[in-house]
């Protein structure tokens, strides 16, 4: 954390279509910075972590804030849609109630009204909670540049703390969920000092999908957020429950495989020791949530 100074100089491009952006990155390789909610972007340049020489204003760009149905059953989510669009949105409480609850959790309302779902992705702090929630929400990014687009997975897209696979020419344009299956649901749990105001320590997202009996878990994905360098996905503790009855031995088991997979590290908000006590007592309760929410009836399962 470093102080708080004014604004460095920088000239300020508005550009109002998809094109103009990726014209004025490859215009400047490098000296550009993205700026859609600014919530990150400018409390790093006011502690002069970064002084891009051109900031590009996305806000004008009202053909990436969108939410949109697929045919398929999916959702398409642009990347200039605020997290408080996410959290109100009917269609992202119907169908993906995980998404909507993990939006309603972040930041203050403040943050939510500026905040996007892209800026929370390319941004990439290690204690982002879009990401675990997504992930294992199956989401694909899709990226443009005067090059063309290319998807991918989001699990491809984290390289490291505040790394992507984004190019310095690259514009994230929107994120792609398929479509939910039944009786399937979930929970992102995370821990954090403050109520609304301070960054996740540790998180866990967990989402499963149950047999026709409600007897199973037919299928779970979980990724933890603040427990390594990048959103990681716990392939082994949801290995550990794929076919298994929901048993408190089960989920126990299932949290201490997340632990041996997890590599968090010591920092000012948390020692290593206490977030694998967190990632531990996280995974067990976000297993639980998301078993009880898949298991009630959709009605009542929702959000
Ligand atoms: C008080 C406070 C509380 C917060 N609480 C939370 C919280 O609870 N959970 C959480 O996850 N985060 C939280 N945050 C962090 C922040 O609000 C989120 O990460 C937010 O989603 C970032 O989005 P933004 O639109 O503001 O991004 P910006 O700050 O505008 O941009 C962030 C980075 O992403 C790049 N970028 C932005 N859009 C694109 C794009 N379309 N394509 C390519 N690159 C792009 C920018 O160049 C920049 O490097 C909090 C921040 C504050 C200040």
């Amino acid at each position: 954390m470093g102080y708080l100074r004014r604004l460095p100089r920088f000239e300020y491009l508005a550009p109002r279509s998809v094109v103009a952006v990726c014209d004025a990155l490859a215009e400047y390789p490098g000296e550009a910075r993205l700026l859609a909610g600014g919530t990150d972007l400018i409390l790093q340049m006011r502690r002069r972590e970064v002084a891009p020489r051109y900031i590009i204003g996305l806000k004008g760009l009202s053909e990436l804030a969108f939410i949109r149905p697929q045919e398929n059953g999916g959702v398409t989510i642009g990347a200039m849609t605020t997290v408080r669009t996410i959290e109100s949105s009917p269609l992202i409480r119907e169908r993906y109630g995980l998404l909507c609850r993990t939006a309603a959790e972040m930041g203050s309302p403040e943050i939510r009204q500026s905040a996007t779902i892209g800026g929370n992705l390319a941004g990439a702090l290690p204690c982002a909670d879009f990401p675990p929630a997504l992930i294992t929400l199956g989401a694909q990014v899709k990226l443009k540049s005067q090059q063309g687009e290319r998807l991918l997975p989001l699990e491809e897209f984290f390289l490291g703390p505040e790394q992507t696979v984004v190019g310095p020419s690259d514009l994230v344009t929107e994120i792609q969920l398929p479509a939910p299956s039944p009786l399937s649901d979930g929970a992102y749990v995370k821990f954090h000092d403050r109520h609304a105001m301070d960054m996740t320590t540790t998180g866990v997202s967990a989402f499963v999908t149950l047999d026709q009996e409600r007897r199973r878990f037919c299928d779970v994905k979980i990724a933890l957020a603040s427990s390594a360098p990048t959103p990681l996905r716990a392939k082994n503790a949801e290995a550990a429950l794929r076919g298994q009855a929901f048993t408190e031995k089960a989920v126990e088991k299932a949290a201490a495989l997340a632990c041996q997979e997890a590599q968090p590290r010591s920092s000012w908000r948390a020692s290593r020791d206490l977030r694998l006590e967190l990632i531990k007592s996280l995974t067990k309760r976000a297993i639980r949530q998301a078993w009880e929410k898949a298991k009630a009836p959709p009605d009542g399962g929702r959000p």
